[in-house]
C-alpha cells in the first residue's frame, strides 16, 4: 500500500499536534492534567472530568489488536484490497482507540489480541501512523472494555415522570412507493406516492395533515434524501403548524419519535412522517456523469479518524466490532449466516421484497467476500423506496379507517461515546443505550414479544440489537439464531418478517415500522405472525438509534 493516496483529515487546531508529532514519527496523545486520561481524539475538553486542563504526551505505541477487518472491496481509489484495517488499543489507556492498518504481514496472521507497535507511513507529503505486528505472544486476556454491554445496558436513566407521551400517540396509517433497484424516477416522486398511500390508508385527507417529519431532511447527499420537508411542503403546500427534518435524530426513527412529542404536547393532530432512499438511481447517474459525487477534498469529522485508513464504508467498521464479538464470545459466521438465510427466506413470502429466491446456509458462505467476516449476504440491499408513516393523537385515532397501532415505549438514550471508533466495540455502537432505554419505559419485557423487525444493514447488527434488548444474553447471539427455527416465521421470535433490509431492501429503518404495523393489523399474508400483538422494532445504530415497542389495539 506505500502507493497510497490517503485521504486527508481535516485537522481541526486542537488536532495540530498529533499530525505534527507523526510527521516527527512520535505518536502523541492529548492527556488531562486534572484526571490523567488519555483523550482521543483531540478536543478542547477532557471528555472524562470536563476539565480544559489539556496537553499532550509521547505514548510508547505499543498497542492491541482489538478488532480487525480484511478488507475485499475497493471503496477508495488508492486503496487496493485486500488490506487490513484495525483497531488498536494503546498500552497506556485501554480506553483509547486508534482506527488503523496493521502492515507488514499477511493479512490473514492478523487477530484479536495481537500485538502490534506504532510505525510511521509517508503519504506524498503527509504521514500516517499504522501499526506492525511485533512478533511477542499474545496476552493471556483481551484488554478491558472502555464500554462494558452489561454495565451499559443496566445504566438508563429512570423515567422522570410516568405521564407517558407514547400513551398519547397512535400509528394510523402506512403507505409505501414502488421499490426497485434502480427507478430512475425523482425521489420526490416516490415520495408523494408514498405519502398519499399513508394518508389514503388512515383514511384521511392531505387537508388533515398538520405536521411533517422527516430524516435526514434536504441536506444530505448521494441518494439519501428527497429533498426533505422543503421540497414535500413545496409541493402539496399543506400548511403545517410543525415540521422537523435532520440527521441529528435518533435515527432514521428519530423523525417519527419528533413526531410523537409534537402530537403528544398538543402541536399536531396527524404527522406525515416520510423516508425516501434513491441510493441505486444515484449511484447510477453518477456512473453515467449525470451528478457529481458530493464532498470531495479533505474528509470532516467524524471520519476523519478511519477514512484515511481506508474506511470507505461503515461495513468496515462494524466488521472490526463483529472480529471483537467473534474473538471474545466465540461467535462465527454461521450466527450471522442465519440471519441472512432467514431475512431471505422471509422475502420470498413477501411479494414486495426486491430479492425472493431463497438461499441456503452454504449459498451463503458461497457468496463473495466483502469485509471480513462479511460476505455480500451479510449486507443490505441498496434501493429506491418512500415509506411514509402517519402518528396521530391517539384520541384522534379511534375514528380512522383502521384500527391504530398503540405506542407502548420508545427508547432514545445515548449511553456510549458516539465517535464511530471510540466506543462499543463488542456491538454495534448505539444499539445499547435505546435497548436499555425501551425497556425502563415499559413493563413489558422481552417474553411479551411476539415479533422483532431489527435494523440490519449488516448481518450482525441484527445479532446486536438480538443481544442489547435481552432477548438472549451478551455474547448468547450465536447460539440464539443457530439452525434458524427460533428466529423463523413460527418460531420463538419471528425475525425480519418481510425480509429486513438484507432482502427487502434498505428502506433505512422505516420499512421496519412499515412491517410492524402490517403485521400487528394482521394483514402480512403468507408471512403473518399468528396472535401478533406485540413488535420491536430498531433503527438506526452506529449512529444514534431508537428503540419502539408497538403493540395491537384492544
Ligand atoms: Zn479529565
Amino acid at each position: 500500500m506505500s502507493d497510497a493516496r490517503r485521504p486527508r483529515p481535516y485537522v481541526m487546531p486542537e488536532a495540530q499536534f498529533f499530525w505534527d508529532a507523526v510527521a516527527d514519527e512520535e505518536l502523541r496523545i492529548q492527556h488531562c492534567d486534572d484526571c490523567d486520561s488519555l483523550v482521543h481524539p483531540p478536543k478542547p475538553v477532557c471528555h472524562y472530568c470536563h476539565s480544559t486542563a489539556q496537553s499532550n504526551v509521547v505514548v510508547s505505541g505499543d498497542a492491541t489488536v482489538v478488532g480487525y477487518t480484511v478488507n475485499h472491496q475497493q471503496w477508495l481509489p488508492g486503496f487496493t484490497p485486500p488490506y487490513v484495517m484495525a483497531m488498536v488499543v494503546l498500552d497506556e489507556d485501554p480506553r483509547v482507540h486508534l482506527m488503523t492498518n496493521v502492515v507488514g504481514c499477511d493479512p490473514d496472521e492478523v487477530h484479536v489480541g495481537m500485538r502490534v507497535r506504532v510505525a510511521f507511513e509517508p503519504d506524498g507529503d503527509w504521514t500516517f501512523p499504522v501499526f506492525r505486528p511485533t512478533g511477542a505472544p499474545d496476552a493471556a486476556e483481551l484488554p478491558p472494555l472502555a464500554v462494558d454491554p452489561v454495565e451499559t445496558l443496566r445504566s438508563a436513566r429512570p423515567m422522570v415522570t410516568t405521564d407517558k407521551y407514547e400513551d398519547k400517540v397512535a400509528l394510523t396509517g402506512i403507505g409505501m412507493s414502488r421499490l426497485g433497484r434502480r427507478l430512475m424516477v425523482d425521489p420526490l416522486e416516490l415520495t408523494l406516492e408514498a405519502c398519499r398511500a399513508a394518508v389514503a390508508d388512515a383514511g384521511l385527507t392531505m387537508a388533515d395533515i398538520d405536521g411533517l417529519s422527516t430524516y435526514p431532511g434536504s441536506t444530505a447527499p448521494g441518494g439519501h434524501s428527497e429533498g426533505g420537508v422543503t421540497l414535500v411542503e413545496s409541493a402539496l403546500r399543506l400548511q403545517p403548524t410543525w415540521h422537523n427534518g435532520g440527521m441529528e435524530l435518533p435515527g432514521q426513527g428519530g423523525a417519527i419519535v419528533a413526531a410523537m412529542l409534537a402530537v403528544a404536547a398538543g402541536l399536531c393532530r396527524h404527522v406525515l412522517c416520510f423516508r425516501t432512499v434513491w441510493e441505486a438511481t444515484a449511484t447510477e447517474r453518477m456512473r453515467q456523469g449525470l451528478d457529481r459525487p458530493h464532498g470531495g477534498g479533505r474528509v470532516a469529522p467524524p471520519m476523519d479518524w478511519s477514512l484515511p485508513w481506508g474506511a470507505g464504508s461503515a461495513a468496515n467498521v462494524l466488521a472490526l466490532n463483529a472480529s471483537h464479538h467473534f474473538a471474545r464470545y466465540g461467535t462465527t459466521r454461521e450466527a450471522l449466516g442465519w440471519i441472512a438465510v432467514n431475512a431471505r427466506a422471509n422475502a420470498a413470502r413477501n411479494p414486495d421484497a426486491i430479492y425472493r429466491e431463497p438461499f441456503t446456509l452454504d449459498e451463503y458462505f458461497d457468496a463473495r467476500m466483502i469485509t471480513t467476516p462479511f460476505g455480500l449476504y451479510d449486507c443490505d440491499v441498496p434501493c429506491d423506496g418512500s415509506v411514509a408513516v402517519i402518528v396521530s393523537r391517539a384520541d384522534a385515532a379511534a375514528d380512522l379507517r383502521r384500527p391504530p397501532v398503540l405506542v407502548e415505549a420508545v427508547g432514545t438514550q445515548i449511553l456510549e461515546p458516539l465517535e464511530w471508533e471510540q466506543g462499543t466495540i463488542t456491538h454495534e455502537p448505539q444499539v445499547l443505550g435505546p435497548s436499555a432505554h425501551l425497556w425502563s419505559r415499559s413493563s413489558l419485557t422481552p417474553a411479551d414479544v411476539d415479533l422483532a423487525l431489527l435494523y440490519d444493514g449488516f448481518s450482525f447488527n441484527c445479532l446486536s440489537w438480538l443481544e442489547g434488548l435481552g432477548f438472549c444474553g451478551i455474547g448468547e447471539g450465536g447460539d440464539f439464531v443457530a439452525g434458524g427455527t427460533r428466529i423463523a416465521l413460527g418460531g420463538e421470535l419471528p425475525l425480519n418478517t418481510h425480509g429486513g433490509q438484507l432482502s427487502h431492501g434498505r428502506t433505512h429503518g422505516f420499512g421496519f415500522v412499515h412491517e410492524a404495523v402490517t403485521q400487528l393489523r394482521g394483514d402480512a399474508g403468507d408471512r403473518q405472525v399468528a396472535d401478533a400483538e406485540v413488535a420491536v422494532v430498531t433503527n438506526g445504530g452506529l449512529t444514534p438509534g431508537s428503540a419502539f415497542l408497538f403493540t395491537r389495539s384492544r
